[in-house]
């Protein structure tokens, strides 16, 4: 079994009912269970066009998935909820990213692990400090890296 961490982003259509939607289909892969899942988060959009604010969650599994079923199953689960790749970093009704997978390092562009960009990014900090255990991150735990991203705006909504 290994834990994975993953960041749920929704700017598209009805996010808080497709974040719910990816979490249910999460909880149903296969040879996995979720452990915890975080409170959601507003945030607005770092880099690309202009386009909404986002929504954002996290949630952490245990799973006997390799990495690359689990990338698959997660492109396949943002594919039923209509994810539409244009411009990088543009909308999309869903992005699903492995943020971590115990503490695998991987440079594959594929799939990078832990993410690249995880540890710069508070829409992905701040919903993975709700979770049990937490990730390290390039050496470091995820408080140390929130400390740094303290300009990001980004607001808890109520459960
Ligand atoms: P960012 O990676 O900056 O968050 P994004 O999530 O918008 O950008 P996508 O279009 O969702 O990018 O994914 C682009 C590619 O990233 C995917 O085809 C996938 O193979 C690759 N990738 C590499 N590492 C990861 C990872 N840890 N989790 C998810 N996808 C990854
Ligand atoms: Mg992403
Ligand atoms: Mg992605």
């Amino acid at each position: 079994m290994s834990h994975a961490w993953i960041a749920l982003g929704s700017n598209l259509g009805d996010s808080g009912a497709l974040l719910d939607e990816a979490l249910e289909q999460i909880a149903q892969l296969p040879d996995s269970q979720l452990l915890a899942s975080s409170a959601r988060y507003r945030t607005a959009p770092i880099g690309g066009p202009e386009q909404p604010d986002y929504l954002n969650a996290a949630c952490l599994i245990d799973t006997h998935l390799e990495p690359t079923e689990l990338l698959q199953a997660l492109q396949q689960i943002e594919q039923s909820a209509g994810r539409e790749r244009h411009e990088r970093w543009g909308p999309r009704t869903l992005d699903l990213d492995i943020i971590a997978i115990d503490n695998l390092l991987s440079t594959d562009p594929i799939l990078t692990l832990p993410h690249p960009r995880a540890h710069q990014r508070a829409f992905v900090l701040y919903p993975l400090a709700d979770l049990s255990p937490r990730p390290l991150i390039a050496g470091h735990n995820v408080q140390h890296w929130l400390d740094l991203v303290a300009d990001q705006a980004i607001k808890r909504l109520p459960d």
